[in-house]
């Protein structure tokens, strides 16, 4: 029998082998062993039956890994899906659904390694990139000597992978790590980081009567579950309306019925208490499937949920391709949140690829928030989706009073250097000379956004990107680190200019470093911690902040956005934000909803327990409507404003984008490469199928030291649109490597 196999190559599309008669077929799911030019890998078998034009060559395969299905048929259907509709390699497309283990030694399923400077290979001093001069180096090959050149510019490392696209290949690398000069490491992944401590003690209260409105709300979403059909339903609850309690009582209610349950969250390491109250409401049946436990620990949770001893499994994106058989709930919790994109190959929306495989499963989805995203309450407002509302918070607890401060008469009145307006400097006291406590939101990391030279106005730009570094206080010595938060190029900044040596170097914007020196400086008796992703680097140390805040050992936390997710905090009772048009000036149509979502998330996130909460938004833009109607929480005002533009703009939820992005090593060559791929759709945008916008450089016009050149195709049906790209990469192969295709893109930089 011939079978179709996918392979972890990129770009690779299924390949037909031959199973010899002698030899039992491997079922679909299963990996087997299959020759792929000079090397054999290991693959999944994904079709049986498989035809060939007569007279083709077809290789057997080797041997089988599994004689049992290692992914249920159903995943390996999804994942073909996710390819097709995300223009992936099925084989990518699998990898992400391939259990961890799968994808170690025992499978070449994205074995990726990374590559870095070692201390002998790197310049030990002030970070500057002349590695060629030490004397560790003599002796060099020029390609090794490339290969330096590149990695030194990437402190943080670059997968064997790019690195062998930049023509670096391994044997040049395993020559480098002879000598000592680079080291190689396997990947380490982390996109959903959590921490087995971060189980904080939540007691479920399971005789809590609901509220009249969450009673009506879990009715409507019973009736629902118990058609055992495939349904969609919009849970718009405002923040603090008791969303959890109905997912849990939902959940318990399928699980009685003998169905599973997946409990999706954007980033578990942010809501560690919903992990906490599943497993308090469901004991062992409960599986978590996140990035940080060990491979061994994640291993064995896949395959007990793949062995049927799970009934409800909490997780990020990766775990809408948990091996359920029995699936007949998936919620999706804060469903606007941007993490459920994944902003790599297969580059799938989470909540889509949810959507898509209930409705392959006749289960309910249930999305769920505060502030839906434009295109899920657009399908609510058609009656695509069962809208179901909770407009009170629970107790009849008041939403947070919102007060906007105008920056403009602030700096009239108070000059240039104020960060913190008085209003919210005197809020913050009172909260602390009462033992409340208050979240500070600025959306920007770092000390500041920028440092120049006053008397030569020389700046500190990287050199591999088009943006300027962000200066972050260099440790606990004094000095300061400049540095990429796109590729992580830093260097030292000197006391004294690099070009004129004139010893005035004057930061300038502000981040969270910044405001949590003014406030320290300012409340000196204050306890005072700090979230964003430099603080919580350290393994664990995310858990730590928030666990401390939460048992109220902290007054004040300072963050970006990963302080307005989710969190119930019931001592908060004042939330500040600084600078809340920082999203507005990006170059992004969804700027607006962006903005919206985030102030309006963390407004929520005050007074959530016995004592009413106030916000404080400092802002440059008052008269801004996603400001304005996010400080009244009027989410159907800001849906019908924001909906008139995106019609008329012909933007989504009403036309579907694709964003198309090409590299070259000059900017040239990028174009020059775009507007080939822009000329081969004439014929399809001329029938009027979908029109082509750009090309354009890049808003990051480059990344890493390549040149970056971005078009859009625009239109209603999809399929059109990637049938026609799929034509002209087939008939353009070289361009494969250099182009990124993204469908349904998030943001577009
Ligand atoms: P949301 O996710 O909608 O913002 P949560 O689910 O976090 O809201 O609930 C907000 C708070 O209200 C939580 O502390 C939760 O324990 C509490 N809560 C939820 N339902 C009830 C109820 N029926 N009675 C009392 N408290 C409740
Ligand atoms: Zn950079």
């Amino acid at each position: 029998m011939l079978i179709s196999v996918a392979v972890p190559v990129p770009f690779l599309d299924l390949l037909t082998y031959n199973v010899p008669e002698s030899v039992a077929v491997p079922p679909i799911g299963a990996r087997v062993r299959v020759p792929v030019g000079a090397r054999t890998l290991t693959g999944c078998v994904v079709r049986h039956d498989a035809l060939v034009e007569e007279g083709t060559d077809v290789k057997d395969i080797g041997e089988a890994v599994d004689r049992e299905p290692l992914l249920p048929p159903s995943i390996v259907e999804l994942c073909r899906w996710v390819a097709d509709y995300y223009v992936a390699g099925i084989g990518d497309a699998l990898a992400v659904a391939m259990p961890p283990g799968a994808r170690g030694k025992a499978s070449a399923f994205r074995r990726q390694r990374i590559a870095t400077l070692s201390a002998l290979g790197s310049d030990p001093g002030d970070g500057s990139t002349q590695p060629l001069e030490s004397p560790h180096h003599r002796g060099l090959t020029p390609k090794q000597s490339a290969a330096l050149q590149i990695l030194s510019a990437a402190p943080a490392g670059l997968p064997t992978s790019e690195l062998r696209e930049r023509g670096v290949t391994p044997a040049v690398l395993a020559g480098l790590a002879k000598r000592g000069l680079v080291v190689l490491r396997d990947e380490r992944d982390d996109r959903d980081p959590f921490e087995r401590a971060a189980m904080m003690d939540v007691a479920p209260d399971a005789d809590r009567e609901l509220t009249e409105e969450q009673q009506r709300a879990a009715d409507d979403l019973f009736a629902l579950a118990d058609a055992a059909e495939f349904r969609v339903a919009l849970l718009h609850g405002v923040t603090g309306s008791g969303k959890t309690e109905i997912y849990l009582r939902l959940a318990d209610r399928i699980r009685r019925s003998g169905r599973q349950v997946l409990l999706m969250v954007p980033e578990i390491a942010l809501t560690p208490s919903m992990a906490a109250l599943v497993r308090g409401a469901f004991g062992d049946r409960v599986a978590i499937q996140h990035s940080a436990l060990s491979v061994g620990e994640r291993h064995d949770q896949w395959h007990r949920i793949r062995r049927g001893e799970i009934d409800v499994v909490v997780g990020t994106r990766s775990a809408v391709f948990a091996p359920l058989d029995r699936l007949g709930l998936i919620v999706v919790d804060e469903e606007h949140d941007g993490s459920y994109k994944q902003e790599e190959t297969p580059r799938y929306h989470g909540r889509d690829v949810a959507i898509m495989r209930a409705s392959r499963e006749r289960a309910l989805v249930v999305l769920g928030s505060a502030t839906p995203s434009m295109e899920s309450y657009q399908n609510a407002v058609t009656g695509k989706y069962t809208r179901i509302t909770l407009e009170r918070r629970v107790l009849d607890r008041p939403l947070a009073a919102v007060r906007l401060v105008n920056m403009r008469t602030e700096y009239a009145d108070e000059g240039p250097e104020i960060v913190i307006s008085r209003e919210l400097a005197a809020a913050i006291g009172e909260r602390l000379a009462r033992g409340d406590q208050a979240l500070v939101l600025l959306n920007r990391r770092g000390y500041s956004t920028a440092i120049f030279c006053r008397q030569c106005g020389d700046t500190f730009e990287c050199p591999n990107c088009t943006v300027s570094l962000t200066v972050h206080r260099a440790g606990s010595g004094a000095g300061w680190r400049a540095r990429c938060h796109y590729c992580n190029y830093s260097v030292l900044v000197p006391t004294a200019c690099r070009k004129c040596a004139a010893p005035y170097l004057e930061h300038a914007g502000f981040g969270t470093e910044r405001i949590e020196e003014h406030l320290r400086e300012r409340f000196p008796d204050a306890r005072i911690g700090r979230v964003d992703r430099d603080s919580v680097r350290r393994k664990g140390a995310l858990t730590q902040i928030l666990s401390k805040f939460a048992a109220r050992e902290l007054d004040v936390l300072v963050g970006t956005q990963m302080i307005a997710k989710g969190h119930d905090f019931p001592g908060v009772t004042l939330v500040g934000v600084i600078s809340a048009d920082v999203g507005l000036g990006l170059a992004d149509f969804r700027a607006s909803e962006r903005t919206f979502q985030l102030l309006t998330q963390v407004a929520g996130r005050a007074g959530r327990g016995e004592r009413t909460g106030e916000a404080i938004v400092q802002t440059l833009y008052p008269e801004h409507y996603s400001i304005q109607l996010a400080c009244r929480q009027d989410y159907p005002a800001f849906f019908e404003r924001e909906v008139v533009y995106r019609r008329g703009m012909r933007y989504p939820p009403f036309f579907a984008l694709v964003n198309g992005v090409v590299r070259g090593r000059t900017f040239d060559d990028a174009m020059q490469q775009a507007r080939e791929i822009v000329r081969r759709l004439e014929p399809a945008t001329a029938a009027g199928r979908f029109t082509v916008l750009g090309p354009a450089p890049a808003p990051l016009g480059r990344l890493r030291g390549e040149h970056r050149v971005q078009f859009f195709l625009k239109g209603t049906r999809r399929a059109d649109m990637r049938h026609a790209l799929l034509q002209v990469v087939a008939a353009m192969p070289e361009i494969r490597r250099r182009l990124t295709i993204d469908v349904d893109p998030l943001s577009v930089l």
